[in-house]
């Protein structure tokens, strides 16, 4: 199914995102750094709600997950054993003319033919075929038939650490994670070791990861510095299809909790699997431009910690309790990018709605999600006692929720502002306030207002909020 929320378009949401202070393009006083974009202070909020509600279901909420935070660089090897240092590619072409770089694949995926971790011989192959079938292959950009022909090109982000005198050595060569899972497959002897987890367990980790991506799009769905939710799940291979299949369900029941709709979800099957996985699928999420990728939940087998065992010499394996049989664990991963998570609730939650003729644009996040709360106005702004019980009110409240003071404007202008950056309710004082100690709070989805003591605030904020 193609899209149908066609007022949704990414250039809405780029705009949105730049004006109310989401998400900006990185070192634009510089004239811009492409594929890297920083988080403003309403996208860091979001950010930071999402990564929580992940961690609360899949850590807080369980005895069988803990969490981690290993550091990005880590011992060289470890990319040796994952496979990443030799086949960690995307295949490119060149265009000679204009001189841009196309992903390989993305450019068969036009002809229909699935060139996904096809290496840039077996491509190469590919367009040979087609071009002794009389079909063109051109740069996308300007059309020329100047082309390079595939090349491998790998992802893998490098850098040095050490004494300046012999950085540039190739000892002193480290690498950027290009995926967040290295550092738990190297924690889980300690985790095992300092825990009380049995089999099956899982660990869990949020943090950056790099990829030197050939052509990153989409914004910040794919881009050369983000962050990964990961969590790998350790078992024995017979407890593999159930677990698996539990944790696909909780994932997706995950989206649809927090607000997305099942039909902007799908299930990708892949049908080209990795040499070490059984079964793998994606979630996919209907982003305005066609159902893409949004998280990864794949089974792994043994491959990660025998490899880690291989290259490390250290026993990786688990012993059971009970029978005291050894063997090294299988894997399976749900894997996310929280940036692109963060795009796909974007999407999910802009709404615009026409009131009296005029345009109003909402983000309809899920209460748990918005980056802010409360927002908290007087209604005049050069009324000292309104602004004083204004400010009273936001002071009690910002102890327990994001809260926003906002005296600038008419209140319908402010009213549209907090509509646009998703705050589920806005507090007036306004004169009445004065007399009945009580204040207006206006409902973003529905824009009804309701009076409310101000001594009964609190409580009912905290029954509408959670
Ligand atoms: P793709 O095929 O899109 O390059 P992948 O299949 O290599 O991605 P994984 O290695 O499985 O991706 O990564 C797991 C998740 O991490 C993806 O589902 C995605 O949400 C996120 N992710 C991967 N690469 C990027 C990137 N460059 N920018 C933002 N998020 C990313």
């Amino acid at each position: 199914m193609k899209n149908t929320k066609n007022y949704k378009t990414l250039e809405k949401i780029v705009s949105l995102c730049k004006r109310r202070g989401f998400v900006f393009p990185s070192s634009e006083i510089y004239g811009g750094f492409a594929a890297v974009y920083d988080y403003g202070p309403y996208g860091i909020e979001l950010k930071n709600n999402l990564a929580r509600a992940w961690w609360k279901e899949i850590v807080q909420k369980r005895e069988d997950v803990v969490g981690l935070d290993s550091g990005i660089f880590m011992h060289p090897t470890t990319w040796k054993a994952s496979g990443h240092l030799d086949g960690f590619d995307d295949p490119q072409i060149d265009c000679k003319d204009c001189k841009v770089r196309i992903r390989a694949d993305h450019m068969l995926e036009e002809f229909h033919i699935n060139a996904d971790k096809m290496k840039a011989e077996d491509i190469n192959k590919e367009i040979e075929k087609l071009k002794e079938k009389n079909i063109e292959f051109k740069c996308k950009n300007c059309g020329s038939k100047n082309l390079t022909p595939a090349k491998n090109f790998s992802l893998i982000v490098k850098s040095n650490l050490g004494s300046p005198t012999d950085a540039l050595s190739e000892d002193n060569v480290v690498y950027l994670r290009p995926e967040t899972c290295g550092g738990i497959y190297l924690n889980y002897k300690n985790i095992l070791d300092s825990t009380r987890v049995k089999i099956p367990f899982g660990i869990a980790q949020i943090g950056k990861a790099f990829r030197n991506e050939i052509v990153a799009r989409q914004f910040i769905f794919r881009t050369r510095e983000f962050e990964q939710m990961e969590m790998q799940y350790f078992l024995r291979p017979s407890m593999m299809q159930e677990k698996y299949n539990e944790w696909k369900k909780i994932r997706w029941d995950w989206y649809i909790t927090y607000g997305i709709k099942e039909e902007n979800l799908k299930w990708l099957k892949h049908e080209k699997l990795a040499h070490y996985a059984a079964e793998a699928y994606d979630i996919e999420y209907n982003f305005p431009w066609d159902f893409d990728e949004l998280e990864g939940i794949h089974q792994r087998g043994d491959w990660d910690l025998s490899q880690h065992q291989k290259f490390s010499g250290a026993k990786l394996d688990y012993t059971d309790p009970i029978t005291n049989e050894k063997y090294i664990p299988h894997i399976m991963e749900t894997s996310v990018g929280l940036n692109r998570m963060l795009l796909a609730f974007m999407c999910e939650a802009y709404t615009e709605e026409n009131v009296n003729g005029e345009i109003r644009i909402i983000l309809k996040f899920d209460k748990r999600l918005a980056p802010i709360k409360i927002a908290v106005f007087p209604l005049l702004k050069n009324k000292p006692e309104l602004v004083k019980k204004a400010r009273e009110i936001y002071d009690n409240l910002k102890e327990e929720y994001m809260c926003e003071f906002d005296d600038n404007g008419n209140i319908g202008k402010r009213y549209r502002r907090q509509d646009e950056i998703g705050t589920p309710y806005c507090v007036t004082v306004d004169f009445d306030s004065l007399e009945k100690n009580d204040v207006t709070i206006r409902d973003r989805d529905t824009m009804k207002q309701e009076r409310i003591k101000i001594e009964k605030l609190g409580k009912w904020i905290k029954e509408n909020l959670f």
